[in-house]
């Protein structure tokens, strides 16, 4: 450390990004701090990520237990299938509490200090922390702010944390309602509509925009609203707002037309998760000190090198990264972006390719994405004057989806006429969230499906549902 300095790098905020900062941090040989104001792990570690696969788990396996036609058909007999509640959340809360004694042991064996109290810039190269006790000043020679984000609750639904809760509740799991609103159908929504449909709850979901699962490529949302909705018998609103919902014995929602805001029906469920969408933590970071205004909705302005913005210019040695600059608010982006930032800070000249960062669902089956929806890339197409096409393959025509017993799905490749390069991939079917990887590095590369189509896959294989589809890309040009 230069003299000056307390630390080399200061980071605010011990969630999944400030940590997978802070390790490479100390593999630059940077003396590091991190700042937590509430629990090691963050999001991730205690609300998010681990908690809902945890239960994704238990609730996939008491679902597939239970569908006895799908067991049969591979010739297994199984008999009446019992859960306990209590013990899935109990081992949901385990697995959170290892990885987050984990997570702080990995820090502190590799001397990373870890600081309780709220940080605060105070300045450049400054940082207060704040805790019951009293204030103290860091000094630093770089700071990074990875501060996440929190549910964000529409104006006219109302909390109480027992009949109307966001995911932070949800996850404990304190209780099954029999009949569950689900308010947002984005990957969060539709993760907790399959926990609940698998443990036996009714599901009504409520979207504002006209496509279900907005955020999917319109193809893929079809067919996984086919297999994840239908047949579950999910009662669905889209292009309809839960305008206000209360809490109580029943939870009582007005539903309205999200674009004439006039009431269309009014809903009495047992209960209502609020799944519409997550809020920077951005608010009290002394980020005026140094000139810093967040953008209209409190995400932190940076640039692809991950340092903070004060307008045009980047504000010397202050960076920040993950779900409070409002990217991709996803964790694996956020340490990403800590890689990156850090890389920086030791003057190895990085920036961030968003395009190649993989997103999922890990629904039953499972959804998965990389790069441009096809509207996108058309629109992008019409800007910068190419054509677009697209090829889907089925997982019906893949031997070893067959094999399994798990052949609902489809995957589709999005590409530029032409030249071939993938523009997009998405995927939903059977482990979807791993079958996307070879799809991310190509588009990394700036692959195209010409040279993929001679990419040997292995048989049987899922992958093969890509390589079919490079291969009619090829074909079809
Ligand atoms: P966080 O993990 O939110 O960490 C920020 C930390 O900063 C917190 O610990 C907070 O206490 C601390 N903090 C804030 N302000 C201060 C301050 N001033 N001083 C000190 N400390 C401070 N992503 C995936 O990639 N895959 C998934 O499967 C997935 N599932 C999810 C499921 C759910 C239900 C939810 C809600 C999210 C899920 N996510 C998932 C998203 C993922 O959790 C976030 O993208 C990720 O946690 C962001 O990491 P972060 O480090 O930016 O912030």
């Amino acid at each position: 450390v230069s003299q000056e300095f307390d630390y080399d790098l200061v980071i605010v905020g011990a969630g999944v990004g400030g940590h997978g900062a802070a390790i490479h941090a100390v593999s630059c040989g940077l003396k590091t701090a991190i700042i937590e104001a509430s629990e090691m792990g963050g999001t991730c570690v205690n609300r998010g990520c681990i908690p809902s696969k945890a239960l994704l788990a238990a609730s996939g396996r008491v679902r597939e237990l239970r569908n006895t036609h799908h067991l049969e058909s591979l010739g297994i007999q199984v008999g009446g299938v019992e859960f306990d509640r209590g013990a899935i959340a109990n081992h949901a809360n385990t697995l959170v509490s290892k990885i987050r004694g984990d997570l702080t042991n990995s820090l502190k064996r590799l001397k990373v200090d870890i600081i309780p109290g709220w940080g605060r810039v105070a300045g450049q190269q400054k940082v207060t922390v704040t805790t019951d006790e009293g204030e103290k000043t860091v000094t630093a020679k770089d700071i990074i702010l990875c501060t996440g984000s929190i549910p964000f609750v529409p104006p006219g639904i109302e909390l109480d944390g027992k009949t109307v809760f966001t995911s932070d509740d949800a996850l404990k799991l304190e209780w099954l309602p029999k009949w569950v609103a689900i308010v947002g159908s984005g990957y969060i929504g539709l993760e907790f509509a399959d926990i609940y449909t698998a443990l036996g709850s009714e599901i009504t979901m409520i979207e504002a925009l006209d496509q279900l699962m907005p955020t999917f490529d319109p193809d893929i949302a079809k067919l996984a609203s086919r297999v994840l909705i239908s047949p579950r018998d999910m009662e669905t609103y889209s292009g309809t707002l839960a305008q206000k919902v209360t809490p109580g014995s029943p939870v009582v929602i007005e539903l309205a037309d999200a674009k004439t805001k006039e009431v269309v029906d009014v809903l009495e469920v047992d209960a209502c998760l609020v799944a519409t969408g997550r809020i920077p933590v951005s608010k009290d970071l002394g980020l005026s000190a140094v000139g810093v205004e967040t953008d209209r909705r409190g995400f932190i302005p940076v640039n692809d090198q991950m340092a903070v913005l004060s307008g045009e210019e980047a504000v010397p040695h202050l960076w920040a990264i993950g779900d409070a600059t409002g990217k991709l608010m996803l964790a694996h982006a956020a340490s990403a972006q800590g890689v990156v930032a850090v890389e920086n800070i030791c003057g190895r000249h990085r920036t961030i390719d968003y395009r190649s960062i993989p997103a999922a669902a890990f629904t039953h089956p499972e959804i998965s994405y990389v790069g441009l929806t096809e509207p996108a890339a058309k629109e992008l197409g019409e800007q910068e004057g190419f054509e677009v096409a697209s090829v889907r393959t089925y997982f019906k025509g893949n031997s070893k989806a067959i094999a399994e017993g798990e052949a609902d799905g489809i995957a589709k490749v999005i590409y530029r006429k032409g030249s071939g390069e993938i523009l997009g991939v998405h995927i939903f079917g059977i482990h979807a969230s791993d079958l996307i990887h070879e799809a991310s590095n190509a588009i990394a590369q700036r692959q195209s499906v010409n040279t993929l189509a001679y990419l040997v896959h292995a048989h049987p294989t899922l992958s093969e549902v890509l390589d079919e589809a490079y291969k009619r890309a090829v074909a079809s040009h």
